[in-house]
């Protein structure tokens, strides 16, 4: 569960202060898949990055299956990004240097978990690409590699996924693709799915929508009928 209790963020521009999120209230419960939709700068990554705690509020409370992270520790808020947060990025940020397989297996060997190999090549299957296994990321379309991403941020089973724009480099096939991915995973695993997009149709996929302008919620929480998933390909 997310919560967020009157969460505002102000920073300084300048000498003055300038704020790029209002106080907000939000509540996620547990395996619920939300879109957050808005035009660019309307502070849908600052909000995405407080729930990750990657960034720290100026007011508020985040609390994350009960603990509010704003007064963690970085050690302990590491170590609870680490357990219960997968994030996935616009531009992909998997390791060059590494093939697709390796890329997935990073956060597992990092996290000790026994069986590691095995797990990894369970996550490529899960996001269709175990013939891939040994290719580069240079070597990969982009929405090849957002697969990738997707399973390396599902390694250690985070109950909470988090994807800023994970579209925004995509066609708009592959974008779908990526947005099905996400809605299955949800749906398979239970994970609470929170994607970020500025794509009102993607948008509309998602069982709930949030709608961001200029820092504020402009729309909550108006529940639809969730569209049907097709299942993901276990083929490239
Ligand atoms: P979005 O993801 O919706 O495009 P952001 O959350 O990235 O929006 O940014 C919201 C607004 O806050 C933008 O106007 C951006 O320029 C501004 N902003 C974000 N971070 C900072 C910062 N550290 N300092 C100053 N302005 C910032
Ligand atoms: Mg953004």
């Amino acid at each position: 569960m997310i919560e967020l209790r009157g969460v505002s963020k102000t920073v300084m521009s300048g000498d003055q202060p300038l704020t790029i999120l209002h106080p907000l209230d939000l509540h996620i419960p547990s395996g619920q898949c939300v879109s957050i939709v808005g035009p660019s700068g309307s502070g849908k990554s600052t909000l995405l990055g407080l729930i990750a705690g990657l960034d720290a509020p100026t007011t508020g409370q985040i609390l994350i299956d009960g603990v509010d992270i704003t007064r963690l520790g970085e050690d302990a808020l590491a170590g609870l990004r680490g357990s219960k947060i997968g994030f996935v990025f616009q531009f992909f940020h998997l390791i060059p240097s590494l093939n697709a397989f390796e890329n997935i297996l990073v956060p597992l060997e990092i996290a000790g978990q026994a069986g590691a190999r095995q797990k990894a090549e369970g996550l490529l299957a899960e996001v269709g690409l175990v013939d891939r296994a040994h290719h580069y990321p240079s070597q990969l379309s982009g929405g090849e590699q957002q697969r990738i991403a997707i399973a390396r941020a599902l390694a250690n089973d985070p109950p909470i996924l988090l994807a800023d724009e994970p579209t925004g480099n995509l066609d708009s096939a592959n974008g779908h693709h990526i947005v099905e991915i996400l809605l299955d995973v949800n749906r398979r695993r239970g994970t609470t799915v929170v994607l970020v997009t500025h794509d009102t149709e993607l948008a509309e996929i998602t069982e709930v929508t949030l709608t961001m302008r200029d820092g504020r919620t402009e729309r909550r929480e108006v529940a639809r009928a969730a569209a049907p998933v097709s299942p993901v390909s276990q083929e490239a």
